[in-house]
């Protein structure tokens, strides 16, 4: 069984799909604590948790008639029944699916149990002002893939310099999608822009969340 305190269809806010409708499943519990965490709710014990077999949330998601998925959290990597819900995604090559994962996780095991080519892989590198980059499985920067994201939520300057710099010392632009997302509340993304111009970094996206451009922040479900 896998806990899920939301099954909804929305905009997908950001990624390779931002702007299509997809089909997300949040899952309850977190393995990090970043300072400027946006999905609490997910973690704290606030939200009831339904159960759900990966056939029922499957068939759920099929039943929605919507391509794309996302599995966010939370965590899903850290869910007991995670690898049985990809097999049964990764047998369906009608659907793409997004896997949300906070960047702590080996995604080897994962990758090796679902090589599909429609499961990607959408990693977080949790920078100095999330408190969380000790947590980092830096594997990860060396396994990813062209269909793959590495997602730098950026909240400061020291966090906007320590981002290029992993960048180009991985030179994750040549081997994956690569994108900077602004805290919008603690720096202004112009001065993102300003960076990438500085360092001419090229094959990387400013994404600004588009579910949070169109809905209130604290709205759920969107
Ligand atoms: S990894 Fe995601 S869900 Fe977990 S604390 Fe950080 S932002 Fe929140």
């Amino acid at each position: 069984m896998l806990p899920v305190i939301e099954q909804f269809i929305s905009l997908d806010g950001e990624g390779p799909t931002a702007g299509e409708l997809a089909c997300f499943v949040r899952f309850e519990q977190c393995n990090l604590r970043c300072s400027w965490c946006d999905t609490v709710y997910s973690w704290d014990g606030t939200t009831p948790v339904q159960y759900k077999t990966p056939q029922q949330i499957y068939d759920d998601i099929k039943a929605s008639g919507i391509r794309n998925v996302t599995l966010t959290g939370g965590e899903p990597l850290i869910q007991n029944d995670i690898i049985a819900l990809l097999q049964l995604l990764a047998d369906d090559d009608t659907l793409l699916v997004h896997i949300e994962t906070n960047g702590s996780i080996d995604i080897a095991p994962f990758r090796k149990a679902c090589p599909a080519k429609n499961i990607v892989y959408i990693l977080d590198y949790k920078l100095p002002e999330s408190g969380m980059e000790q947590q980092m499985c830096m594997d990860n920067l060396n396994q990813i893939q062209r269909e793959d994201v590495y997602k730098f939520v950026i909240a400061s300057e020291e966090d906007l310099h320590r981002a290029v710099k992993i960048v180009k010392e991985y030179e994750l632009q040549h081997r994956c999608q690569v994108f900077f997302s602004p805290v919008r509340e603690l720096i202004d993304p112009l001065a993102i822009v300003e960076e990438m111009k500085e360092q001419c970094l090229n094959k990387v996206r400013l994404q600004l969340q588009l579910h949070k451009l169109l809905w209130p922040k604290e709205m759920r479900g969107v």
